[in-house]
């Protein structure tokens, strides 16, 4: 079934005209060839394509969506993107995110966007150059190596990956895990606790991010950690053994670490969730479409009350996830100083009212929800992993706790609007 995108009344015709022709290429190219271009069957039908004809496909379509102009959403004009404002993207993101894996062949891979996006606002013009630019041509891919297995993701200040400054190098010694794109990225961005002898690079013990080349000697991509019952993936675990790399590698300043990585996490964050709204929305139309033509029991699904149930109780969740994010992308934009708030609310609704409605649409569909014919499975996996990453639930919640009643505290009580 097509997305069904029209104009919203409070857009601008810019941002319609951008949903509309997104929703275009997503009905018309990329729905009718997901098992082609993803190689695995979409409604049974088993018509995947070998690895060369769907490359063949997805560079077919990232044509269109060049032709078109809706490449690169998060990226400026000047580095080949479309220079989108942020409520833009995020608007474009749910009618892209309907349809699994398009986001790829709209320029946007994770976790490279989220880099080029730091790269764009942090790198110098020689970083920019040697590693942003390839990165936007796709000529050279990239990760983002922040979280260790012997201390608190969710605490970045326990991280005690160190780099010692040495003449023109620091010297990076650390073990991180869970730095995706690991196997295929030519570069990573290592977030570091700096150590400068000299003094002339912050104070020590502050955090900085450094661009680590991954054919760097000591640096080592162990494996692929096995996630969901599977036994590899591309969550790599990375050790980092005496690592030189020049202080020109240096990301922004030392101590701009912490920020850098709100930047990217914050924006990210959003688009996460229109992404799962785009893939809440399909599934919403995967149960419902089912529902009219399933019969159990002596009667249509659509008529039995269980499940008109799970139907309005989804719809609830779809409509409020979709405007608390809106709420959350435009407070960004006009950069109102709740924003930190809002993000963290969605952070939690959104992966959570996710999960409720994919749950939902798997029982509706009976076996076939959990088998590979359809997204819902993946979907399913997609929104229990988004509870942790990026800050699990406890962490944001805990950020919305104290925000409001730091107000309290100081005699004021909460504007709500
Ligand atoms: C698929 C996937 C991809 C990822 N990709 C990347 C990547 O590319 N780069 C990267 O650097 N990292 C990546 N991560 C790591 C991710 O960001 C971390 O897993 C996350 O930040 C949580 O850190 P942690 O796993 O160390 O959990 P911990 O920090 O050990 O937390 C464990 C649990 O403790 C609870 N908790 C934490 N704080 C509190 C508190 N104050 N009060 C109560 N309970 C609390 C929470 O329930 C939390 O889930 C990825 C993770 C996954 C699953």
């Amino acid at each position: 079934m097509p997305i069904n995108v029209t104009p919203v009344p409070t857009l601008d015709e810019r941002i319609n005209d951008i949903r509309l022709r997104t929703a275009r290429i997503v009905n018309e190219d990329i729905l009718p060839n997901e098992s082609r271009l993803w190689g695995r069957p979409a409604g049974g039908d088993g018509d995947g394509a070998g690895p060369a004809e769907r490359e063949v496909l997805r560079e077919q379509i990232r044509e269109k969506v060049r032709a078109a102009g809706l490449w690169a959403p998060h990226l400026p004009a000047e580095y080949g993107g479309m220079g989108l404002d942020f409520l833009a993207h995020a608007y474009m993101n749910e009618v892209l995110a309907y349809a699994v894996g398009a986001a790829s062949l709209f320029g946007v891979v994770a976790p490279n966007s989220g880099n080029q996006t730091i790269l764009v606002k942090y790198g110098t013009e020689e970083q920019k150059r040697r590693w942003l630019l390839p990165l936007v041509e796709g000529t050279m891919q990239s990760g983002f190596s922040m979280t260790e297995p012997e201390n608190a993701g969710s605490d970045p200040r326990s991280l005690t990956t160190r780099a010692v400054r040495q003449g023109d190098e620091w010297v990076i010694n650390g073990h991180k895990w869970f730095t995706s794109n690991g196997k295929a990225a030519d570069f990573f961005i290592v977030m570091c606790r700096a150590e400068d002898p000299s003094g002339e690079l912050g104070r020590p013990g502050q955090m900085v991010q450094i661009i680590v080349p991954t054919d760097a000697p000591g640096l080592t991509v162990v494996r692929g950690i096995g996630v969901w019952g599977r036994s590899d993936s591309d969550h790599c675990e990375v050790t980092y053994e005496d690592v030189r790399v020049p202080v020109a590698n240096t990301l922004g300043q030392v101590g701009d670490g912490h920020r850098a990585a709100q930047d990217r996490l914050g924006a990210g964050r959003i688009f996460h969730c229109m992404n799962s709204i785009g893939q809440m929305w399909r599934a919403f139309d995967l149960m419902v479409e089912r529902t009219l033509t399933r019969q159990v029991h002596g009667g249509l699904l659509k008529d039995k009350q269980f499940v008109q149930g799970f139907i309005a109780d989804s719809y609830m969740d779809i409509q409020a996830a979709r405007l608390m994010t809106i709420d959350a992308a435009q407070k960004v934009d006009r950069g109102a100083p709740q924003a930190r708030t809002d993000i963290s609310s969605i952070k939690v609704f959104v992966p959570a009212a996710y999960e409720r409605v994919v749950d939902r649409a798997i029982q509706v569909w009976g076996a076939a929800g959990v088998s590979s014919d359809l997204p819902l499975s993946g979907m399913y996996l997609g929104a229990r992993t988004l509870r942790l990453a990026d800050g699990p639930d406890e962490v944001h919640r805990i950020l919305i706790a104290k925000n409001v009643l730091r107000r309290y505290e100081s005699g004021e009580s909460w504007a709500f609007g």
